[in-house]
């Protein structure tokens, strides 16, 4: 009994070390790109071209240009320097694009969308 439950201890215990193992590798290799990055590009938005400095550079972040964070071409070619309002720009972009399929091809006519439309008729019919 006593055996068993040393054997689930010492499980976990590996298995939280991986954990740890696999974050902090993570952790290495954001930072290695990003130094990178920064090393590579002038420290501009590349949207709105605001400008920074050592002091603020911490809002400046390095976007992936196709979204996959595991493609880190050395020449920085899938990276994008923008500042923390762009970022989240570009992604809700990139999420919206999707939600409508953008690949499977159900796209939402949006000149035909009409958020009020029951609206109208729901008034038209009380009258
Ligand atoms: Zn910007
Ligand atoms: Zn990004």
């Amino acid at each position: 009994m006593s055996a068993m439950k040393n054997k689930k201890q010492f499980d976990s215990n590996k298995l939280d070390k991986v954990v740890v193992e696999a974050r902090k590798n993570r952790e290495n290799r954001e930072a290695g790109y990003r130094e990178r990055a920064l090393k590579l590009y002038p420290w501009v938005c590349g949207k709105c071209r605001r400008e920074f400095t050592r002091e603020n550079l911490r809002e400046l972040t390095v976007h992936h240009v196709d979204h996959d964070h595991d493609n880190n071409p050395l020449d920085g070619s899938n990276w994008e320097l923008l500042c923390l309002f762009c970022h989240d720009h570009e992604h809700s972009k990139y999420l919206e694009h999707s939600d409508f399929g953008g690949e499977s091809g159900n796209k939402v006519d949006e000149a035909t969308f009409s958020p009020f439309g029951d609206l109208k008729k729901m008034m038209s019919d009380k009258n």
